[in-house]
């Protein structure tokens, strides 16, 4: 199964990643958990994008497409994989359907997680709020300023992705608001209908 999940931050994705990689054994690959070991890593890669992070913006599409392209060739991708947070823009997008076709592989569907803005801010509130209950670290890019800027990069770049998903007959739009259980098998009920029309 490949897969890509597309949402904007806080939609629930990584959640639903991690039930996905259950259910398929296949991994999951989050170009922002990527992006984020780097810039830890201290890599000069790492701290250039630490900037961008930071402020909500987008990392440039050459770093990131190299980043999925070093990951998709590692073993553990070759039976399947769930991208999360990539591809983020259409040329991204692109960029993937040039690395699968190298290859002879196809996406099997992208799933959509809706969700709305003002639900998506009272999420990373909470998120922010509990962290600090709890003593754990917030990150650096979960303050209100960076998220409404990750927000409005998501709908002006993010949204032409699925959009052109939406063109090649691969996108499933699954309604991110519903309680987990119910998205995920929402998903599953999805996978199961794409994977039985498979040719
Ligand atoms: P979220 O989905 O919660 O916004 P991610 O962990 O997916 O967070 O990404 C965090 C940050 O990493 C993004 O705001 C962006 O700066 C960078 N990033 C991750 N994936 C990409 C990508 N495909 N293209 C450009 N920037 C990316």
């Amino acid at each position: 199964m490949r897969l890509v999940l597309l949402g904007p931050p806080a939609a629930g994705k990584g959640t639903q990643s991690a039930r996905l990689q259950e259910r398929y054994h296949i991994p999951q690959l989050s170009t922002g958990d990527i992006l984020r070991a780097a810039v830890e890593a201290g890599t000069p890669g790492g701290l250039a994008a630490k900037a961008i992070m930071d402020r909500g913006g987008l990392v440039p599409d050459e770093t990131v497409i190299g980043i999925v392209s070093d990951r998709l060739s590692e073993p553990d991708a070759r039976g399947g994989f769930i991208l999360d947070g990539f591809p983020r823009t259409v040329p991204q997008a692109e960029a993937l359907a040039r690395l699968l076709e190298s290859q002879n592989l196809k996406l099997d569907a992208v799933i959509e997680l809706k969700v709305d803005d003002a639900v998506l801010l009272g999420r990373i509130a909470k998120r922010a709020s509990d962290s600090r209950a709890g003593g754990a670290s917030i990150r650096s890019d979960d303050n209100p300023e960076a998220f409404k800027a990750r927000l409005a990069a998501y709908h002006a770049q993010t949204e032409p992705v699925a959009a052109y998903y939406a063109g090649k007959g691969l996108l499933k739009t699954v309604d991110g608001m519903a309680p987990v259980e119910t998205v995920a098998a929402e998903i599953a009920k999805l996978l199961d209908i794409a994977a039985r029309s498979a040719p």
